[in-house]
């Protein structure tokens, strides 16, 4: 099995360790990948630090991988060595079920396979993109547009297919309002995609402080919710509101901001549970709703929608080392507007 080298996690208290891990052998539908860039998501964090459950450490996290094809197995037929391709959240499903026939992976019914902490078909951990090399599954790697730059196409494996895919889902588009709350990682992609897919976006932050950045990628108002006003003058207003914020927040006040019909669909994922007044969903008959991630056809429906419009996430590039510093700007927000690693640091 290829030894190569990673950061790693040992505890949920300890700093991220450089280290080296195994790959498997390529299998005949396998594809290695040199990666290039890994993103550094708020999940990333959540799960080092043990805060959704138990870890198997050492782990190694990264679910936003760009790099390059170096080797394919005998039957591999989707992508040829020297491809540029991206992998995401996860590398595997049971491809069975009628979620996975109905091209929704992501939502296996018997559980997708996460790209880090998962269990993979031949029994071991999966560990994810912070190394400098992953063996995945011809199936689960997309393919990266040549007009994004590796770079910017990493965070979209996360923080974009999270926000197109309710945003398609629930089709913003010309003559909708939608809102985005949260100006961090994902909010900003989901602004730059809700304007790309012609929607009114308004962008729902604690303060103003990124409002120059949000009015830039395209939305057209930006409110402070720190301000109780906000929610007056805003109320009845949205078809759509994304919620990105992975802590608590009030969210019967976000539901009043839906006019008929409308939806709050959240996701982010604060651990603890949210308390949602029935009465709120009964007014304008709204609906608040979950999504995850995006199955593998829309997740390069996505690749190919950023790359035509020329769409790409804000990132700021660190060195392997740089990690553990990184962790603590964005669990302050101080990060525009997403961190990725450069690779070639830890060869
Ligand atoms: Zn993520
Ligand atoms: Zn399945």
């Amino acid at each position: 099995m290829p030894t190569v080298n990673a950061i790693a996690a040992t505890s949920a208290t300890d700093p991220l360790v450089r280290t080296t891990i195994e790959r498997r052998d390529l299998g005949p539908r396998d594809i290695m990948i040199e990666i290039r860039y890994a993103g550094i998501c708020h999940s990333d964090i959540h799960t080092v630090r043990g805060e959704w459950g138990t870890v198997p450490y050492p782990l190694t996290v990264g679910h936003e991988i760009v790099g390059k094809v170096t080797a394919v197995g005998a039957e591999v037929t989707k992508h040829a060595v020297g491809d540029r391709v991206g992998v995401g959240c996860m590398v595997n499903s049971c491809r069975e079920c009628a979620n996975c026939r109905a091209g929704q992976e992501q939502y296996c019914l018997k559980g997708n396979t996460g790209t880090y902490a998962g269990v993979d078909r031949d029994g071991s951990v999966t560990q994810g993109g912070y190394s400098t090399h992953v063996v995945v599954d011809e199936d689960f790697a997309l393919v990266v547009p040549e007009s994004i730059p590796y770079e910017a196409a990493a965070p979209l494996l996360c923080a974009g297919i999270t926000t197109y895919s309710p945003l398609a889902h629930w089709q913003a588009g010309p003559g909708k309002k939608v809102a985005v709350v949260g100006m961090g990682g994902l909010g900003h992609m989901g602004v730059k995609i809700a304007a790309a897919m012609g929607a009114e976006v308004t962008v729902l932050s604690q303060t103003l402080g990124k409002k120059d950045d949000g009015l830039a990628f395209g939305a057209e108002h930006y409110y402070a919710t720190s301000d109780p006003a906000t929610f007056e003058v805003l109320a009845n207003t949205f078809d759509l509101i994304v919620n990105t914020v992975s802590a608590p927040i009030d969210i019967n006040a976000y539901l009043g901001l839906l006019r008929l019909d409308g939806t709050l669909v959240s996701v982010g994922a604060p651990p603890e549970p949210l308390p949602v007044q029935v009465f709120s969903l009964f007014n304008n008959r709204r609906s608040f709703a979950g999504s995850s991630i995006g199955g593998i056809a829309e997740t390069q429906e996505m690749l190919d929608f950023c790359a035509e419009r020329g769409i790409a996430p804000e990132v700021e590039i660190i060195d392997a080392d740089a990690v553990n510093e990184a962790y603590e700007r964005v669990l302050k927000s101080d990060v525009r507007y997403r961190f990725v690693i450069d690779i070639d640091s830890l060869r």
